[in-house]
């Protein structure tokens, strides 16, 4: 099966500055492998996503705050928490990188392409409600979950989180959904601070697994792999959203995590082996960090052939 890769020329539009390690080189890396491999390349089928309207970011944040954040931007950008900058292109593209995540939801459940990963940035996981925190504007992979079950009809939902950091942001805009499951590995103690083992959520649909940097990394592999059997103990989802991190990669400059490439390889395989038992292989992924260009694509690729190139 064809997994789909899928962008936006606006979320390069989004300009953080070459010094900011959320930078637009990052997805260009990213390009750049796919098409240093040709034959990979055409294994693939590469789409343009589509931007997420004003009442699609409404289903997870404060409307006044997405007024604020479209006001700093028409204003020429500026920065919205100490490490979340914006430019004149920001809400284009923080609108295309939450869209193309919908846009592969409807992909996935319509069974065009059930399967995609899509490059996006700025990054999702860590913004809240009303509030932008590390790099992120909006919470792209939250969205997606909220808009499968509104607009989909979908009701049960596991989101799994590998980014190095916890995704803070994306329990508190689903943990108040019990159908919605959450799994976060994360570095502890990290950024942000919170993803404790005992923080579960209100509805017990939340499973942290903070973890110490410097590990063998077969133990974060498999450390994952239980918090995601946990998850799914009597549980089985209708579609799988993956907030794919790859600053958990060994020599990321923002994580102390040990993953390998191939780790990524096996961990999608993995994930998908589960969603063709559970959900017809429905399984959307999203970029979140990774801060080594080079890596991040050679991840990527990784990730996308075992996703089904
Ligand atoms: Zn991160």
């Amino acid at each position: 099966m064809r997994a789909a890769f899928i962008s936006h020329s606006d979320c390069g539009a989004h300009d953080t500055g070459w010094g900011h390690p959320e930078h637009v080189g990052r997805l260009r890396a990213i390009t750049r492998a796919l098409r240093q491999d040709p034959e990979f390349f055409h294994k693939i089928e590469h789409l343009e996503g589509r931007h997420a309207s004003v009442e699609e970011l409404e289903l997870a944040h404060d409307p006044d705050y997405i007024r604020a954040v479209r006001h700093v931007i028409e204003q020429g950008g500026g920065r919205l928490d100490a490490d979340t900058v914006t430019s004149r292109g920001s809400w284009d593209a923080a609108t295309a990188g939450a869209g193309c995540v919908l846009s592969a939801v409807d992909l996935s459940v319509s069974g065009v392409h059930p399967r995609s990963f899509s490059a996006v940035r700025p990054p999702g996981h860590h913004a809240v409600y009303d509030r932008a925190m590390g790099f992120c504007l909006f919470g792209n992979v939250a969205i997606a979950a909220h808009y499968a079950r509104q607009k989909h009809g979908l009701q049960r939902i596991l989101i799994v989180d590998w980014d190095v950091h916890h995704g803070n942001g994306t329990q508190a805009l689903v943990q108040s959904e019990p159908e919605i499951h959450f799994v976060s590995m994360h570095q502890w103690p990290w950024y942000p601070g919170t993803g404790a083992a005992d923080d579960r959520g209100p509805h017990g649909s939340v499973w942290n697994i903070p973890m110490p940097a410097g590990l063998p990394r077969d133990k974060y592999v498999a450390a994952l792999e239980r918090g995601i059997d946990a998850a799914t103990n009597g549980f089985v989802p209708e579609l799988i959203l993956v907030s794919a991190g790859f600053d958990s990669l060994a020599g990321d400059p923002l994580g102390g995590f040990t993953l390998e490439t191939e780790d990524f390889e096996s961990l999608t395989r993995s994930l998908v082996a589960r969603a063709e038992s559970w959900c017809g292989g429905r399984l959307v992924s999203a970029l979140e960090g990774g801060y080594a260009p080079d890596r991040l694509a050679e991840a990527s690729l990784r990730h996308l052939a075992a996703l089904g190139a």
